[in-house]
């Protein structure tokens, strides 16, 4: 039964045992991330937001809660969709993507690697000792903030969700990477690049899931080929693991993190952005990381 009416419970939620019927569950999760949204000051009013939409559950989720959220406000919409050229995978989530946009009447752009960088991810990744994600992370952040920009975008939503932060967080200790983890904390707005907002970070994987479920929003559940190859998905398993066996883990793994980046940030300024030599995106170095990539490719 729900703690706060006599509906059926479809979920007790992990951090205080709260049972939640149907209703409530929606508006708990919409509340939350309305919280997230303000307390980062992520959203103002007329303002255009380029949500980054790959039709898998999270970014789905991200972009109908949005309009929701956002219904009746000064806020314009549109979802971009990055095409990295996925062989078995990619087709399949733009289909449910599309239909996203369809259905909530959001105007769609898409992206591709093959038109962008002249070849598929797959066909970039043959014979190299490269992870693909490294490829496919650094050439979706290019294209995606070019896309953004040219939309006239003020801001960048993505779908992380908690366990993607936690997970990130738990990567950058392992690697002892101080510096990428200072990166994560939202910082001043640099010429070029188009800000980045992330929703649903304070959000479980599952209860994103239930949230697209109990929408009736349809989602692909299929996962990257390329997923099982990277340090993620070792340290997915392994938060998932702990968080089994002690529930809050993935939180206080993001809590925890803020704390020391509150004490610690001032040790790591922020460096101005200069524009590549090559493309003209924002760089720290004189090149950008994509066009050394596509370099090395050719
Ligand atoms: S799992 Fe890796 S290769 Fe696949 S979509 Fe994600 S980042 Fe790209
Ligand atoms: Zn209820
Ligand atoms: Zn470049």
């Amino acid at each position: 039964m729900c703690t706060l009416c006599s509906s059926p419970a479809i979920i007790s939620l992990k951090r205080d045992g709260t049972r939640l019927c149907q209703d409530h569950f929606i508006s708990y999760f919409e509340a939350k991330v309305e919280e997230t949204l303000l307390s980062g000051g992520m959203i103002a009013e007329k303002e255009r937001i380029a949500v980054a939409v790959s039709g898998g559950k999270d970014s789905t989720a991200l972009l109908f809660c949005l309009y929701r959220l956002l219904s009746g406000r000064e806020v314009e919409l549109v979802a971009i969709t990055v095409d990295e050229g996925i062989a078995g995978y990619r087709d399949d989530t733009i289909q449910a993507a599309k239909a996203i946009a369809r259905q909530l009447g959001v105007k769609q752009h898409m992206v591709s690697f093959r038109e962008e960088y002249g070849q598929s991810l797959d066909r970039m990744v043959v014979g190299r000792h490269v992870a693909p994600c490294t490829y496919c992370g650094v050439f979706r952040k290019h294209a995606l903030n070019r896309a953004a920009r040219a939309l006239g975008a003020d801001k960048i939503a993505t779908g992380h969700n908690l366990d993607d932060e936690a997970q990130t967080v738990m990567m950058n200790y392992l690697k002892g990477d101080l510096e990428r983890l200072m990166r994560l904390r939202p910082r001043r707005a640099q010429k070029g690049l188009v800000p980045r907002i992330k929703p649903l970070r304070m959000m479980p994987e599952k209860e994103i899931a239930l949230y697209c479920m109990v929408n009736g929003i349809f989602f692909q559940s299929r996962e990257c080929p390329y997923a099982s190859l990277s340090l993620r998905a070792e340290v997915r398993d392994m938060m998932n693991a702990l968080e089994g066996q002690f529930p809050g883990t993935k939180l206080s793994t993001v809590q925890g993190f803020e704390r020391i980046a509150e004490v610690d940030q001032a040790r790591w300024p922020q460096i101005d952005l200069a524009a590549c030599k090559k493309c003209g995106e924002p760089c720290v170095e004189e090149i950008c990381k994509a066009c050394q990539l596509l370099q090395e490719i050719k």
